[in-house]
């Protein structure tokens, strides 16, 4: 029997790629600000309703970049609940994680937890919308306001996802994405950074293109983050197939809950915002399962599903974080928690209907 992975990368029909490529080899522009790549941001500001986007080769150097871009020094409050790049981003500018629990109802950054962790040193917040779940924006920028503190979004699992004020994507002073195959939408590789300005928008820009401002003027020891033109004209033909690839994942979203919502023992995420991308299904194997979350998890596998402890374990407990006084398991109780609970879903465009089903009745026997 075939195996059912968390996640199966969307694809448009390759014969309408190929135009895509004569247009690259006839003009020679691989990289650089192409026409692809200027096309892709020009498209994305607004299909996203967004001000400003400038493309990267992934998000993790969009990560890392958005740091430097604002000169964030010293210590850094975050959330030990996500993917390890997030705080790996801080590590690459020598920056300290101070690690903050999460709020165990929308499992991101609890912000009444913020204001006890800020010290002297602390420059930022980095928060995460974890599984496309919007962070308290509000709540975070009136304590970043009132400390005098950057904040930064790690919106990876964000893409397309609006709260009531609009996109999720115009909160704090940058946000980051994530174009990565295993995301809703996918470059292969890629990522962005979204300014609130212009100004801010070319400093990224220079950063990411070794610090160049011309041919001769370099003016900051950028990095090359560059998104190129493949990847670029990917963008552009994959975003013509996204309304129809997100309903597909609702459709998926919707039976998932029918089927788990009375089950004793499994807990669904419950979702608050106001347009999802459908990009996890996330549920947590609580203490009333007659199973473990890893009886739970052996038994999908061995019936050729494969689903993924996504984020197990901790950011916190690998070795370069662990000795951190703000990994301790006390001071992050609920994401310890969550992270010994979790488990997400299969949950892709093209994943039958009927695969949905048979998993729901492996769980719930
Ligand atoms: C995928 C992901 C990243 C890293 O993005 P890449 O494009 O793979 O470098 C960062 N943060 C979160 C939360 C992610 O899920």
């Amino acid at each position: 029997m075939k195996k059912t992975f968390v996640t199966q990368p969307s694809l448009p029909p390759i014969e309408k790629f190929i135009p895509y490529l004569e247009k690259i080899w006839d003009s020679k522009v691989l990289t650089n600000g192409g026409p692809f790549h200027q096309k892709l941001e020009t498209e994305l500001i607004k299909f996203l309703n967004i001000e400003n986007i400038s493309l990267f080769t992934n998000g993790t150097i969009a990560l890392i970049t958005a740091l430097q871009a604002l000169r964030i020094t010293g210590e850094v409050i975050t959330t030990p609940y996500s993917f390890v790049a997030t705080s790996h981003a801080l590590l690459w500018n020598g920056i300290k994680p101070i690690f903050v629990d999460v709020d165990p109802n929308t499992f991101n950054i609890d912000p009444g937890k913020i204001e006890s962790a800020i010290t002297p040193q602390t420059t930022a917040i980095l928060a995460v919308h974890c599984y496309g779940n919007p962070c308290d924006t509000e709540r975070i920028q009136k304590i970043a306001d009132n400390y005098n503190l950057k904040v930064i979004y790690d919106a990876a699992h964000a893409f397309g996802v609006d709260c009531d004020c609009g996109s999720v994507l115009n909160h704090g002073d940058l946000t980051i994405m994530s174009f990565h195959a295993t995301k809703v939408f996918n470059t292969f590789e890629g990522g962005a950074i979204i300014s609130q300005d212009l100004k801010t928008k070319i400093r990224i820009d220079h950063l990411k293109n070794f610090g160049f401002v011309d041919e001769t003027t370099v003016v900051a020891p950028g990095i090359n983050g560059k998104m190129n033109e493949f990847c670029s004209a990917l963008g552009l033909l994959q975003l013509e197939y996204f309304d129809e690839l997100i309903a597909k994942r609702k459709i998926i979203d919707s039976l998932y809950r029918e089927n788990l919502s009375n089950i004793k023992g499994i807990r669904i995420l419950e979702r608050k915002e106001k347009k999802s991308n459908f990009a996890y299904f996330p549920i947590l194997i609580t203490e009333e399962n007659a199973l473990s979350r890893d009886e739970v998890f052996d038994k999908l596998v061995s019936n050729n599903i494969v689903p993924r402890k996504y984020f197990y374990p901790l950011i916190s407990e690998f070795p370069m974080y662990r000795g951190l006084a703000s990994s301790s398991l006390e001071n992050l109780s609920h994401a310890k928690r969550i992270s010994e609970q979790i488990i997400c879903l299969p949950i892709y465009p093209d994943l039958e209907l009927e695969t949905v089903s048979r998993i729901c009745d492996l769980l719930r026997l």
